[in-house]
């Protein structure tokens, strides 16, 4: 009773908080460009968007329950969930996105050193360093133990050489975490995990166009960049662990995905094709197609609190993030299959004022993305055949 309290309490203060604090701007719905990204290169869209990241990050609130003394809110996983749902009520937008906040910050807390720690996770909390992924090679994706970047031991420093592939926003990117191979002659217990700056002298990107017009991936080329030695996270041929580790959280934030839309899809549809007298959306297989979606939608949102509290007791299977990506990657795809549906043709213009510059029709084709990064859907379903099904493996 008396924990129930308390979360009320808590609940309540973080209502009046995000009320105060949470400016109006930010409470509207988020297309890709409002993400706020951080770091060095990034510019704030909007002086309420840089107020709303200065505020969360005051209170610690861009990484809710990371430690205090490393720029988080220090906040309990319960308290965490009322504040994601008191974010979710009022509208209000993430104030940062990083890779550094769902897939460095998780896996430097559990590998990292306390000098590594303290550089870089406060740094993470306050969107100063945007960081990319430096894991896929041209011979690497699913077989990502394949890679061939080399890291070679002089003493205090590694110097690498070598090409990345697919590495999202490298050009806009400040550092990277790097999967190497220190150990030519072993395959997993050969790679070792590097941290450094994407402005040391070396490094290189080459941005690849995509069918959407954008460019968000880059290739990344190495050559003899020099890395000091307490940059290596975890031990030297113990990247794996690490990299392992990071794929889970990665896997966990790409199925949940679909959580950044703030506006329901059935609101949204009743105010863009309206409703019958009945007071119903006036297209009735469409009208089929959202509810079926929202049910889904619904029961997937429980199941990824379902094991945030198992992985709370530490009962969590490790393979459940295959299947929250899995699953999330396609009710992604579905509801921007739906969003195109309710847009109807103007949802396949491209560059009209209306439209937001083909807002949903670049938005649907970049979802296709959703069962490829972080590991494919194949690969996905695999490990979930594998590991919780124990089905016996080809
Ligand atoms: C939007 C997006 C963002 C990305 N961002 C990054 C990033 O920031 N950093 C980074 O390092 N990488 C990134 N990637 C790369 C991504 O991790 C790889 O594309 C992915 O791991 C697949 O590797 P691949 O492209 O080499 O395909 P391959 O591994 O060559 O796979 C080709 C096909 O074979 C299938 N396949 C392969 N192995 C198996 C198997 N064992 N069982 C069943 N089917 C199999 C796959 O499912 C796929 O259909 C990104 C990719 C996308 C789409």
């Amino acid at each position: 009773m008396s924990d129930t309290r308390t979360l009320d309490t808590f609940r309540a203060e973080t209502r009046a908080w995000l009320e105060a604090n949470c400016p109006p701007e930010m409470r509207q719905p988020m297309a890709e460009e409002d993400v706020c990204w951080g770091g060095r290169q990034f510019k704030f869209t909007s002086e309420a968007q840089r107020r709303w990241l200065e505020a969360m990050a005051g209170r610690g609130w861009t990484v809710p329950t990371w430690p205090r003394e490393y720029g988080g809110g220090g906040l309990s996983a319960d308290e965490a969930k009322v504040l994601a749902q008191e974010m979710r009520a009022l509208n209000c937008r993430p104030p940062l996105y990083s890779f550094g906040i769902h897939m460095l910050g998780p896996a430097l807390l559990k590998f990292g050193n306390e000098a590594q720690k303290r550089e870089h996770l406060p740094r993470i909390a306050r969107g100063e360093i945007r960081w990319c992924q430096g894991y896929s090679e041209p011979n690497a994706g699913s077989d990502l133990a394949s890679l061939a970047t080399r890291a070679e031991d002089r003493g205090d420093h590694y110097v690498v050489n070598g090409q990345k592939i697919w590495t999202s926003y490298a050009d806009k990117s400040d550092w990277i975490f790097c999967l190497v191979r220190t150990d030519a002659a072993k395959k997993h217990t050969g790679i070792s995990f590097l941290l450094f700056d994407m402005a040391s002298p070396g490094v290189s990107t080459r941005p690849i166009l995509l069918i959407s017009g954008k460019s968000p991936f880059c290739e990344t080329f190495f050559d003899n960049v020099q890395v000091p030695k307490s940059q290596l996270v975890g031990t030297p041929g113990g990247g794996w662990d690490v990299a392992k580790y990071l794929l889970m959280h990665e896997r966990t934030m790409i199925g949940a995905i679909g959580d950044r839309e703030a506006r329901p899809l059935g609101r949204h549809a009743a105010q863009t094709l309206g409703c019958d007298a009945a007071g119903r959306l006036d297209e009735p297989s469409l009208r089929t197609r959202i509810a079926e979606f929202e049910v889904d939608e619904a029961a997937f949102r429980l199941t990824m609190e379902r094991v945030a509290d198992l992985a709370k007791l530490g009962q969590a299977h490790p393979a459940m993030a295959s299947m929250l990506k899995y699953y999330g990657a396609e009710l992604n795809k579905r509801r921007l299959e739906l969003m195109a549906s309710i847009g109807g043709h103007e949802a396949l213009e491209w560059e009209s004022e209306r439209s937001r510059q083909g807002f949903v029709a670049r938005a649907w084709l970049r979802s296709k993305g959703n069962s490829i990064e972080g590991g494919t859907s194949e690969v996905q379903l695999g490990v979930v055949a594998k590991r919780i099904l124990e089905l016996p493996g080809a």
